[in-house]
C-alpha cells in the first residue's frame, strides 16, 4: 500500500482525497518510481477542484510533475536506484501521476533528473519552469535580442510568470511583469521585474493596434490580455502564448500580424518532444539563479496540496508549490 491522492468521480460527485491506494491498483508502465516530490501547476488545481475537464480517466492520480528514484524498470534505458523527472505526457491526466508515493510510468516519458538540481529544486522548476524556458526558447529563435526592448510577461506573479522574469532577467533581458496583486511589486522586482503594470491595464477589451512597446512576450493569461499585447508588440516582435488562466478565447484581429510582422508562437509542454525538452532543462541549469528559485517556492505536504490547489486556481498562490509526498 502507498499513501496518495485520489480524484473520484461518481454519483458521489467529483472529490480529492488522501487514500490508501493498493500497488495492485498501478497502471501498465514499464518503470515504477518512488516518488521523491511532485509539484502543484495550473492544471493540477483545476484536476483537484474539478474546476477544468483535465482529468479523463477515474479514479485518478493527479500530478503531472515527478521526481524520484527507479525501484523497479523492465526498460534498458532505466535500472533501480536511478534519479527521474517526468513533466506531461498526460501524466495526472490519462495516467495516474505524482501526488502519490508511487508511480507506474513509460520509461519514454522519463529523463535522468538535471544534473545542476536536486530532485526539490527540479519539481520546484516543474512543468510551468519548464515551459517558462520553452517560451524563452522560442523567443530566442525567433530572434529576439535582450538589446531589442522590453519583453513583458504576464500572470507575472504565478509560476510560469516567476520563473520566466528571472530568467530573462540572467539572460539580460529588460522584464516587465503583469500581474493583478500589487502586494507583489516587490517580489516581482526582487526576481528581476524593471517595472510592474496592474492587469486591468490588459483584460478589457482594446484596439487592433495600439503603441509599439514590446520587443517580446511570455503570455500565460490569453483572452483580451493575449490580443492586447499582440496589438502593441513592436514591428516583427515576437509573442509566446502558453496559457489561458484569463480564458481561452483569443478575441483578436489580424492587424499585428499583417501590418506589423508579429510572430504568435504557440508553446506545448505536455507532447514537446524528448530533445527539446533536454535543452529546456540544460538551459534551466545555466539560466535560472538557484537563489531566486529558492524565492519562488514554497513547499507543503499531500494533504496540504488539497487545499492549496484551490487557492492556487483562485490565484492567490504565489510561485511554486513543490509537494513533499512523504509527508
Ligand atoms: P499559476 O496559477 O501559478 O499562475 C497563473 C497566474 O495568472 C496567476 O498567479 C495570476 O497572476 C494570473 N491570473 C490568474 N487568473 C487570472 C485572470 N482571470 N486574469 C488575468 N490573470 C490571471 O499557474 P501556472 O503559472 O502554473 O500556469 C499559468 C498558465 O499557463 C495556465 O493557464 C496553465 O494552464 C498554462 N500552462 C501551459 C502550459 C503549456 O504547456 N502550454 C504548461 C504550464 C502552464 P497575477 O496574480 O500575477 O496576475
Amino acid at each position: 500500500m502507498f499513501k496518495g491522492i485520489l480524484i473520484e468521480k461518481d454519483e458521489a460527485g467529483y472529490r480529492a482525497a488522501v487514500k490508501d491506494i493498493d500497488d495492485s491498483q498501478l497502471p501498465e508502465g514499464d518503470v515504477t518510481v518512488r516518488v521523491d516530490y511532485s509539484s502543484l501547476n495550473y492544471k493540477d488545481g483545476l484536476a483537484i477542484t474539478g474546476k477544468g475537464p483535465v482529468v479523463r480517466k477515474f479514479p485518478m492520480v493527479p500530478g503531472i510533475d515527478i521526481a524520484g528514484t527507479v525501484e523497479a524498470s523492465d526498460n534498458p534505458a532505466y535500472k533501480a536506484g536511478d534519479r527521474v523527472l517526468l513533466n506531461g505526457w498526460g501524466v495526472g491526466e490519462t495516467h495516474w501521476g505524482g501526488l502519490a508515493r508511487k508511480a507506474r510510468l513509460k520509461g519514454d516519458w522519463l529523463v535522468p533528473l538535471p544534473s545542476a538540481f536536486t530532485a526539490r529544486q527540479a519539481v520546484a522548476i516543474g512543468t510551468a519552469g519548464y515551459t517558462a524556458m520553452l517560451c524563452v526558447l522560442a523567443l530566442e529563435r525567433q530572434g529576439v535580442k535582450p538589446g531589442d526592448g522590453e519583453i513583458v510577461v504576464t500572470g507575472a506573479a504565478g509560476g510560469v510568470g516567476s520563473v520566466a522574469i528571472a530568467v530573462l532577467k540572467r539572460l539580460g533581458y529588460t522584464v516587465v511583469a503583469v500581474s493583478g496583486r500589487p502586494a507583489e511589486a516587490d517580489y516581482l522586482k526582487q526576481l528581476g521585474a524593471a517595472e510592474v503594470i496592474d492587469r486591468s491595464i490588459f483584460s478589457a477589451p482594446g484596439k487592433p493596434l495600439g503603441k509599439e512597446r514590446w520587443a517580446g512576450a511570455v503570455d500565460v493569461v490569453g483572452s483580451h490580455t493575449l490580443a492586447n499585447i499582440c496589438a502593441t508588440t513592436q514591428y516583427r516582435g515576437v509573442v509566446t502564448a502558453c496559457g489561458l488562466a484569463g480564458g481561452m478565447d483569443f478575441p483578436s484581429s489580424v492587424a499585428p500580424f499583417i501590418l506589423r510582422g508579429v510572430t504568435l508562437v504557440g508553446i506545448d509542454s505536455v507532447m514537446c518532444p524528448r530533445a527539446e525538452r533536454l535543452v529546456a532543462w540544460e538551459r534551466l541549469g545555466r539560466d535560472l539563479d538557484v537563489d531566486k528559485l529558492a524565492m519562488i517556492t514554497h513547499e507543503v505536504s499531500l494533504a496540504e496540496a488539497i487545499p492549496m490547489a484551490a487557492q492556487l486556481i483562485e490565484g492567490k498562490v504565489r510561485g511554486r508549490v513543490v509537494v513533499d509526498v512523504n509527508r
